[in-house]
């Protein structure tokens, strides 16, 4: 398939996803996760018109980030070590992978340097795989009223990965936790957390339906080079 058509179908499902949960199309957004392919494809879908990049890491991302900074919006997806935080605030519009106060310290070192305020994802372990980053759901809310300190950082919702499954539909319950882990959160919160990044290539229409509003789409989207 070609770029176009995969935009096509991908699309499709979306829309198909939404209208078998009563959700609009434009409450979910979509990531093109770039970390498998090479800078010309990146900027073959940044021109395609996908302006959300994901990246996982910052020297996979570096070239492309310096190509096309200006083009698109710019997503780090993966997991980051605190004296890597210096390399991507700034540069990335939204962080994803939020999950520990050092991490918090050393994102609002560099913002408050750097004058600005950086969009985050609280990570959520929903699944408890030891191999997923992540707080644990019990978590989160402490660690909230901690974020509390740093003002350079804006908590605007929460991110998980399911594991893989082959039948994607036993998926579900992760992405429905991390809904009602969120509802449950905004109850006493001021700031509501908007958002949601959840679902990608093999799962993000079940997550659409339990609320998505970030999806990140890597292989089915923008392929592997050599597709
Ligand atoms: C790689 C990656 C994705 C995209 O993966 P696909 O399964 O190819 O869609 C999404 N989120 C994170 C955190 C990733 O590392």
């Amino acid at each position: 398939m070609t770029l176009l058509q995969r935009m096509e179908e991908v699309e499709r499902r979306i829309v198909a996803a939404c209208e078998r949960s009563g959700r609009r199309r434009e409450d979910v957004h979509v990531v093109a996760v770039t970390k498998y392919v090479s800078l010309d494809m990146t900027g073959r879908v940044i021109h395609a018109g996908l302006k959300h990049i994901g990246e996982n890491r910052w020297h996979h991302a570096e070239a492309k980030w310096n190509e096309f900074r200006e083009e698109a919006c710019w997503h780090f997806i993966g997991s980051l070590q605190s004296k890597k935080a210096k390399d991507i605030v700034g540069k990335f519009d939204y962080i994803h992978s939020l999950d520990r106060v050092s991490l918090a310290e050393a994102i609002e070192k560099q913002a408050q340097a750097l004058d600005i305020t950086v969009r985050c994802f609280i990570q959520v372990n929903v699944s408890g795989e030891v191999s997923k980053h992540g707080l644990a759901p019990d978590e989160v809310k402490p660690f909230l009223d901690k974020l509390s300190q740093y003002p350079h950082i804006e908590p605007i919702g929460l991110m998980t990965m399911a594991p893989y499954e082959a039948e994607p539909e036993e998926t579900r319950p992760v992405f429905r936790s991390l809904r009602q882990l969120r509802n449950e959160l905004n109850e006493t919160r001021s700031i509501p957390l908007q958002h949601l990044s959840m679902g990608m290539s093999n799962d993000f229409e079940v997550a659409i339906e339990e609320g998505a509003s970030w999806v990140r789409l890597g292989s089915i989207l923008v392929g592997q080079e050599g597709d």
